[in-house]
């Protein structure tokens, strides 16, 4: 099995990306982000329950998301592995995902993080607000999901660094130059 993470801030290009890499090495693309917005469409219990916190650009907390996790992993039949994309986002939770791959006997190979800077950032979410209005992309919610990132998620570029996981890939140029760099990355790690 291949077990990668995909990390970077918001409107770093990581659900793009994911995707491309997911149908090259016949992976289970898993976004928790993908999963919270259509539990929030379809109207659940879960979405219900959430909706507000992400609108505000909010992390839903940690214990909800482990067993949506696992859920969303079981799903899948004949992969080769996971990309995991949006989570983890707190330390408790890849914590949390580290004991998913022990009880699989299975690991993580590698977390892929994009390098984008704020500036660009922010311009690619609110470019995306026009075209996809996602309501979590105005201005507020965007400065709001940048500064928790950087609280809460950013800290994990060290817990993966001291396992000797992590690869920084320049996430700013074309999306197939980006690709390749991901991929080549992805290969050396085997
Ligand atoms: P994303 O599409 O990954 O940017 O996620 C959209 C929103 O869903 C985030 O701003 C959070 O509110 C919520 N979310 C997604 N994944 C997680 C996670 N692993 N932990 C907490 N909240 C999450």
């Amino acid at each position: 099995m291949r077990n990668l993470i995909i990390f970077g801030p918001p409107g770093s290009g990581k659900g793009t990306q994911s995707i491309h890499i997911a149908n090259k090495y016949n992976l289970a693309h898993i976004s928790t982000g993908d999963i919270f917005r259509s539990e929030i469409k379809n109207e659940t219990e879960l979405g219900l329950k959430v909706k507000g916190l992400i609108e505000k650009g909010e992390l839903v907390p940690d214990e909800l998301l482990i067993d949506i996790l696992k859920s969303a992993m079981n799903k899948f039949k004949n992969v080769d592995g996971f990309i995991f994309d949006g989570f983890p986002r707190t330390i408790p939770q890849a914590r949390d995902l580290d004991e998913v791959m022990d009880e699989m006997n299975d690991y993580i190979n590698i977390v892929l993080a994009l390098d984008v800077n704020d500036d660009e950032v922010i311009a690619r979410l609110l470019k995306r607000a026009e075209l996809e209005g996602r309501k979590d992309d105005n201005e507020e919610v965007i400065i709001n999901r940048l500064n928790i990132y950087k609280e809460q998620t950013e800290p994990l570029l060290e817990y993966y660094a001291n396992r000797d996981k992590l690869k920084m890939i320049h996430g700013i140029g074309s999306i197939e130059d980006i690709f390749k760099s991901l991929c080549e990355a992805i290969d050396k790690a085997e």
